[in-house]
């Protein structure tokens, strides 16, 4: 995805609008062995699991995350209302996160963690011993892992 490009709002625009419970896994996230399992047998109407951020564990992010039928029955305007215009995925995650929060739903935290394969200050933030392959300046994989 280019630093401009719009598709990842109108991705997950439309998977709302259409009602049915989706779970997001980025391309530089490495699931664990049961975490898909947890995540859809879960009733929670909004799940994440944390991974390694710049610095922290990131929480509210969409890397890894849950979002269900029954949220989406109750406010299936909710992008479109909160985040009328389409935004680049830099701002999706904290606007997401924020327009769910406005309506008192808190995201429920799944554990253990993901591994996130993106490089900060020239360390990858998944914590393990792989070899670093070329990142962009966003310190995202162009090739190899993810
Ligand atoms: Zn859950
Ligand atoms: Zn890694």
């Amino acid at each position: 995805m280019g630093d401009n490009d719009l598709s990842y709002y109108w991705l997950l625009r439309s998977y709302w609008e259409h009602g049915e419970t989706f779970i997001i896994v980025e391309q530089d996230i490495e699931l664990g062995p049961q975490t898909i399992h947890d995540l859809s047998r879960c009733r929670e109407p909004y799940c994440t699991v944390p991974y390694v951020g710049p610095g922290t564990l990131l929480e509210n992010a969409l890397g890894c995350a849950k979002f269900d039928a029954v949220l989406l029955g109750h406010y299936p305007h909710l992008i479109a209302e909160r985040l009328p215009q389409p935004v680049t995925w830099h701002m999706l995650d904290a606007l997401v996160n924020t327009a769910i929060r406005s309506v008192h739903v808190e995201p429920h935290l799944h554990r253990p963690s993901v591994l996130h394969h993106h490089v900060y200050d020239g360390q990858c933030a998944c914590g393990t011993d792989h070899p670093l392959f070329p990142v962009d300046n966003d310190g995202r994989y162009t090739k190899g892992a993810g």
